[in-house]
């Protein structure tokens, strides 16, 4: 089926400011708060967020095979159950009842009134019930600069990481969506120089830029997902913070890996953007180095050219841009990753979230940690008010930003953004 929904050339007959990253080409999906504190299924174009659940209530979604109340709910769940044949078709016709050439809804100020609110009437919330989060490890250069600063430069990479996409499971019940600030976590960690450990706040709170795909119901449990049909079981893409305590991490993680460092929060945008929206920007990954088994050989583009950076505001301050990575980058792709999740026969549903991984570039401007950005504290960055971070200082707040930019149209994700408050007591 055609998506239609992409055509560069379709515009509006709503406002836009210019740049946005929400054109009509867009049509991410979301769930907000309205005015009268009802939650809603929605997308946004431009800076209007448009309630589902009413255009579906008042007939504009009629002729698509869809339950009554499919928009009228606090997730997206259902909805992305109902597989990638109904995400076009209610993508379709989003373009079209706000294309320039429909009067339907232009000329229908009751309608209108009753749809279309502005960003300071709602409030985003988690788009998805995640129900379970898997945290991958894909990126070359994020593995190899880590792999150099704590073991050996010579011998960066482990054994396994050019033959297997590294994951793990990661926790979901504490996955935030932008806007809510994270307190800084308590935890034990060792000190240079000591033998026992010590308990208090983390000292080393960093964010890891990184995005996030959701799925639909993919397989039954003891099956696989092909590679070459992995895409059909992927709904869109969120920006991710994966909030991470390093010095926590570093004491915890032997042997079993990362655990309260990782779960004390992570961030997400709350737009999500359907993988048919970014269609336009597949590019080629990296070559493989190593050869790859068959389950992770793939065939054409599997890689999106997506713009990725990270702000850090101090305080009563101003923004300060710290990286500008690309998604890109990622050595292992999201459909490597998936056939590797499944092929064990573990089954993956509608709502789960996987995470790439830090995407850190190949020079240090594009490094998607302040771990990476200052080498572990030695190399403080000095932000616009003069003062230096190695990571991220209480109050701050730390902002990711992606889009892709063609000649023709820019697609974006949005803010991810998040406020770090001091510890409890
Ligand atoms: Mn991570």
């Amino acid at each position: 089926m055609p998506i239609t929904a992409n055509d560069p050339n379709r515009t509006t007959w709503l406002e836009l400011p210019t740049n946005t990253d929400f054109p009509i080409q867009n049509i991410p999906f979301g769930v907000f708060l309205t005015r009268d504190d009802i939650i809603t299924i929605g997308t946004r174009i431009g800076d209007h967020v448009i309630d589902l659940g009413a255009l579906h209530q008042m007939g504009y979604f009629n002729g698509i095979d869809l339950t009554d109340d499919i928009f009228l709910q606090d997730t997206l769940n259902d909805f992305i159950s109902d597989g990638r044949k109904t995400w076009r078709l209610v993508r379709n016709r989003i373009a079209d009842i706000f294309d320039t050439n429909n009067p339907d809804l232009r000329e229908n100020a009751s309608h209108k009134e009753a749809i279309i609110f502005s960003l300071d009437e709602i409030e985003m919330q988690l788009p998805v019930n995640i129900g379970d989060y898997t945290d991958f490890y894909s990126s070359k250069e994020h593995a190899t600069n880590v792999g150099t600063m704590f073991r050996d430069p010579e011998n960066a990479l482990m054994p396994n990481w050019l033959h297997i996409p590294v994951g793990y499971h990661g926790r979901s019940s504490s996955i935030i969506p932008s806007g809510i600030p994270v307190h800084r976590p308590n935890g034990q960690t060792l000190p240079p120089g000591n033998d026992t450990p010590v308990f208090g706040p983390s000292k080393r709170v960093d964010f890891e830029l990184e995005m996030a795909f959701i799925t639909t119901d993919a397989n039954q449990l003891g099956e696989s997902i092909p590679i070459d049909e992995a895409e059909d079981y992927i709904f869109g893409l969120v920006l991710f913070n994966d909030w991470s305590a390093r010095d926590i991490q570093k004491w915890e993680y032997v042997p079993l890996g990362p655990f309260l460092a990782k779960s004390f929060a992570s961030t997400i945008s709350p737009w999500i953007v359907t993988l048919d929206a970014l269609q336009p920007f597949k590019v080629a990954g990296p070559a493989p180095i190593k050869e790859q088994l068959p389950y992770l050989q793939y065939t054409g583009e599997r890689s999106y050219d997506i713009n990725l950076e990270v702000y850090i505001t101090p305080n009563h301050g101003t923004a300060n841009k710290v990286s500008h990575s690309n998604f890109k980058y990622m050595y292992w792709n999201m459909s490597q990753q998936l056939a590797h999740h499944t092929i064990n026969g573990c089954n993956v549903l509608s709502g789960d979230m996987m995470g790439s991984g830090t995407i850190s570039g190949p020079t240090p401007d594009s490094y998607g940690s302040m771990l990476e950005i200052s080498w572990a504290g030695k190399n403080p960055i000095t932000l616009n008010d003069g003062s230096q971070r190695s990571f991220i200082n209480d109050n701050d707040t730390v902002t990711l930003k992606g889009y892709c930019q063609n000649d023709s149209v820019r697609i974006g994700f949005g803010d991810c953004s998040t406020k770090v408050l001091p510890a409890n007591n």
